[in-house]
């Protein structure tokens, strides 16, 4: 929509509220509500003010005065709220109507301007797989007794087997990759959702109960440009998340809320075109990968450990990206290989489908901020032609968890911790500050936010500490 189709929508569709978004840097989102008769043209030309010091991240500028700027081609109608409301992402400015340099949305912008004029291609498309689990409760058990947490699903319990109460037929605990009902028991909240994000503007390409037991789910939509999926990605969650509310659960993207079982990753699929021409497909060459696109792997590869502070950027995500669970821990890329870093997929692929997917971020990440440093990062690959396979990435075809040792010394991991991702993006960030994309101020602030996190996560006490040194 633009700006008059909007204003003519309130009046044909009877619209009562606009709802103005906009994210803080973690990739939260705020709204503020404007009754729909109060919003006219200038809304649109001046924006809506709202008091920045208390989102997280913004609050050490001295002025706190900011104005989110509506996108209106981003509005769709909130199929959760009773009276018709129209929901509207906005860019955050400052008063001045110049964009606020810390607004994640603003960095998105400014990575597409800066591919276009570098002249490389004319659009970059991302397509994540955002997985999650749906829980029922999830409670946090305190004493020496509990496991870190409790979580209760339908699903957990009937795997639970709980002595003495599930005597009859129990449905087994790893039943194999996506069982039909009555093993999937959240095949109808999933269609719920699908129908709800077809609704709002999404296309819906698949859902499917994940590999996890207790209740992981993965729902696929139509990639995009880089500012509209990570948008759509949080319409995404918004949707999942208000679903499941409606069901009395709750959905989480956390990555790794049970230990032993597979995590939620997001896969990005990412690729670039010249207009219609897709620049990473080259018939002949390794898994029919361009030189384009090589060069943009090597990109990824060479700045993952310092891009992950932005992909995974939680304490949890490392607890995700260990060996067994489907989820990388080396840096090599591979065709179909899902234990890579990068996968180059190659089953139904046309030319205008080649991809890569990166497989190492989780839905912690800002998608905004996310995408935009993959970005960054495989064009100063294309930049300075690296070549990942003369720089030890591979490509790897066989299964990385099952090389033996001396085989795996030779591949790199990894970082293995928030902390050491936090270091390196300290040491490795000039990629992301190329067109003025990102700034230092942003990188600087997004690591004391981060390690500030860390520090909050070291000085709880955990139930796993009990169960080690409770009677020592
Ligand atoms: N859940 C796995 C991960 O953490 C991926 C599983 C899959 O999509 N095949 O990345
Ligand atoms: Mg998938
Ligand atoms: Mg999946
Ligand atoms: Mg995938």
């Amino acid at each position: 929509m633009d700006m008059k189709t909007i204003l003519s929508t309130i009046e044909t569709e009877d619209i009562k509220y606009v709802d103005f978004r906009i994210v803080d840097l973690l990739g939260r989102q705020h709204h503020v509500t404007v009754p729909a008769y109060a919003v006219e043209e200038d809304t649109f030309l001046h924006g809506v003010a709202f008091d920045g010091s208390s989102l997280t991240g913004y609050k050490s500028i001295e002025e706190s005065d900011m104005v989110a700027m509506p996108d209106p081609a981003t509005a769709f109608i909130d199929p959760f709220v009773e009276e018709k409301t129209l929901n509207i992402v906005c860019n955050i400015v400052n008063p001045d109507n110049t964009p606020y340099v810390r607004d994640p949305r603003g960095i998105a912008l400014r990575a597409e301007a800066y591919l276009k004029d570098l002249g490389i291609a004319t659009a970059a498309y991302f397509g994540p797989e955002s997985e999650f689990f749906l829980f029922d409760h999830v409670r946090y058990a305190s004493g020496p007794s509990g496991s870190f947490y409790h979580v209760d699903s339908e699903e957990a319990y009937w795997n639970s087997g709980k002595e003495g109460q599930n005597l009859g037929y129990k449905i087994r605990n790893k039943g194999g990759y996506f069982p039909v009902q009555p093993t999937d028991t959240q095949a109808d909240i999933r269609n719920e959702m699908c129908t709800l994000l077809t609704q709002t503007g999404l296309k819906v390409e698949r859902h499917h109960h994940e590999v996890a037991t207790a209740g992981q789910g993965e729902i696929n939509f139509r990639f995009d440009t880089l500012t509209r999926t990570a948008d759509n990605l949080l319409l995404f969650k918004y949707i999942v998340r208000n679903v499941a509310a409606k069901h009395g659960k709750t959905a989480t993207f956390m990555p790794k809320p049970i230990v032993g079982d597979n995590g939620s990753g997001m896969h990005v699929h990412q690729s670039l075109f010249d207009g219609d021409t897709p620049l990473f497909f080259e018939k002949g060459g390794y898994a029919n990968l361009s030189e384009t696109a090589l060069y943009y792997i090597g990109g990824i590869l060479h700045h993952a450990p310092a891009l992950i502070a932005l992909t995974n950027p939680s304490t949890n995500s490392f607890k995700r990206l260990v060996p067994g669970y489907e989820a990388p821990v080396n840096l090599v890329f591979s065709k179909g290989n899902r234990s890579a870093a990068v996968r180059i997929p190659v089953a139904a692929v046309t030319p205008k489908a080649s991809r890569i997917e990166f497989r190492t971020p989780d839905s912690t990440a800002n998608p905004y901020l996310a995408f935009a440093a993959m970005l960054m990062a495989g064009l100063d690959g294309i930049a300075k032609k690296l070549d990942p396979r003369e720089m030890g990435f591979g490509p790897m075809d066989k299964n990385i968890y099952d090389l033996s040792d001396v085989e795996k010394n030779e591949i790199k991991s990894l970082p293995g911790s928030l902390a050491e991702a936090l270091d390196a993006l300290e040491q490795d960030h000039e990629f992301l500050l190329a067109g003025d994309v990102f700034s230092k101020d942003l990188i600087d602030s997004w690591i004391s936010l981060k390690r500030d996190e860390i520090q909050q996560v070291e000085r709880t006490v955990t139930p796993k500490e009990y169960e080690l040194y409770y009677d020592l």
